[in-house]
């Protein structure tokens, strides 16, 4: 009998999504051996067959997206609002894929004979995250899949209900056996998968944890490529001249989106010390009223996390806060119980990033603020992070957020938004423990090719081109 994954909605244990067979070593293999089978049929198809295909799946996305919305909120607690906004992005993807990404892909002409072409890697891993289970493997999927590479897809093992709904999406769509294989499973079915000779790049979404011991596990296989899209510890400066209802807001939507389980969720808040007392106070009163509940119960803004062990360790991270030297500002205690959670605020009194509370990401709705004198020592302090990933600039003054820019060593730097939105059109990524810049978003179709480059003729032999010395044929 073959290990069982049974998927149960955070928001209601006996709520049973869905039970899942656990591949095993040699059902992995076997997806892959399908997926090296499947890959020259899907290469010479070509661009204008494959995008059939993915103009299919794209309009049976858009016409199904409330039901993978539901699902989305049942599996990971996310509330509707914000499951419905995840499912929106599957068939958008498509459209940019095929309108602008595949243009990074379009051959170099460099004149007199010079040209280069981009091909597909072969078979692709493509592991997705928990929080969102189905944009960002989706994300991987459709530029990898464009480009005429063949695809195992292991979902985390917390949303396999997610994974096997978009398989299911693409296989009504026509694409053919083998191109898309789901395997399902923990750690050991992912350390299987990344490590197998015949996988040519790892698409990853997940922690840096685990993006580092994928790093390790393919340290003998130089060739294979790494695209890691990893965690962050992002930050938000609010400055003296900020419009101080747009700066609240937008902060506490950037700690509290996704009940603070974002990769860009904010944690790192750095307020001028002339308007800190009244910035806090107008952030507690917004944090204190935000709906917690039920994900599909209408109205709420934010569900449960996604397990109780997530709640354990921001239990764990909260308890740091004093040895760190922060103050409690504000714990929101829900009246329902975990892994339903609340906002938290810490405040401290000056900018050093020294504690792991301060360092790590927590993954939860947790923030500190910290005072600051000016701009600079805002950047100073952004910067000192082990992440690279998502910061916003609150300031009327346009110059002052200008100045961040390429200061703030973040892939994301917004100016009076929160660091929770990204644009499709744009590369999206980080560097440091945030990723190692394979930007995904709009560039994602780089990753999933390599180039070759030719030197051309079709004209006849001319001695003149001979160097001195080389005799006429
Ligand atoms: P995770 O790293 O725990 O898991 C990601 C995937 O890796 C899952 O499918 C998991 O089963 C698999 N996995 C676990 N151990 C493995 C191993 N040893 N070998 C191979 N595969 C293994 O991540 P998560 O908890 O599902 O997601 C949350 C994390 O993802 C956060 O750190 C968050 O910041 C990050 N994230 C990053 C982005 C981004 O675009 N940068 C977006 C969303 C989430």
């Amino acid at each position: 009998m073959s290990e069982k994954l049974i998927s149960t909605s955070p928001a209601d244990p006996e709520d049973v999504v869905g039970t899942f067979a656990v591949a095993d070593d040699a059902r992995v293999d076997d997806a892959v051996a399908r997926a090296r089978a499947a890959f020259p049929a899907w290469r010479d198809l070509g661009a204008d067959g494959r995008a059939a295909v993915l103009l299919r799946f794209r309009d049976a996305a858009a016409a199904s997206a409330p039901d993978l919305a539901m699902l989305i909120a049942r599996e990971t607690g996310k509330a509707l609002w914000d499951s419905t906004g995840e499912a929106n992005l599957l068939a958008a993807k498509v459209d940019v894929t095929l309108e602008e990404g595949m243009r990074f892909i379009a051959p170099i002409e460099a004149g007199g004979g010079a040209r280069a072409t981009y091909h597909p890697r072969g078979v692709l891993a493509v592991f997705g995250p928990f929080n969102f289970p189905a944009h960002l493997p989706n994300g991987h999927i459709v530029p990898a899949l464009a480009t005429g590479n063949t695809v195992v897809f292991k979902p985390s093992e917390h949303t396999p209900a997610v994974g096997d709904w978009m398989a299911r999406l693409w296989r009504e769509a026509g694409l053919p056996g083998g191109v898309l294989e789901v395997v399902h499973g923990r750690a050991d079915t992912g350390r299987h998968l990344a490590r197998h000779a015949d996988v040519d790049a790892i698409l990853f979404t997940g922690s840096y944890t685990v993006g580092r011991a994928l790093r390790e596990a393919t340290l003998d296989q130089p060739d294979k490529l790494l695209a890691l899209e990893m965690g962050g510890n992002n930050a938000i400066a609010v400055l003296a001249d900020a419009d101080l209802d747009v700066a609240v807001a937008e902060t506490a939507l950037s700690i509290c989106a996704s009940t603070g389980q974002r990769c860009t969720c904010a944690g790192r808040i750095f307020v001028d010390k002339r308007i800190i007392d009244t910035f806090t106070e107008k952030l507690v009163r917004v944090l204190q009223k935000i709906r917690i509940g039920p994900p599909l119960e209408e109205g709420v803004f934010m569900g449960p996390l996604i397990h109780t062990a997530a709640h354990e360790s921001l239990t764990r991270y909260r308890a740091m806060a004093a040895a760190a030297g922060g103050e409690r500002v504000l714990l929101v205690s829900p009246d329902r119980p975990a892994p339903y959670a609340g906002a938290g605020l810490t405040r401290f009194f000056s900018t050093a990033q020294s504690h792991p509370y301060q360092r790590e990401e927590i993954f939860g709705p947790e923030a500190s603020l910290y005072p600051i004198d000016d701009l600079d020592q805002a950047i100073a302090a952004i910067n000192d992070s082990d992440y690279g990933l998502a910061a916003s600039v609150m300031t009327k003054d346009r110059r002052s957020y200008e100045h961040c820019i390429g200061r703030i060593r973040t892939g994301l730097l917004n100016w009076n938004k929160a660091t929770v939105g990204a644009s499709g059109k744009l590369p999206f990524g980080g560097g440091k423990r945030s990723g190692n810049h394979r930007e995904a978003g709009v560039a994602s179709t780089v990753y999933c090719s390599v180039p070759q480059s030719h030197l051309e003729s079709d004209t006849p032999f001319d001695s003149a081109t001979l160097p001195p010395g080389m005799p006429k044929p």
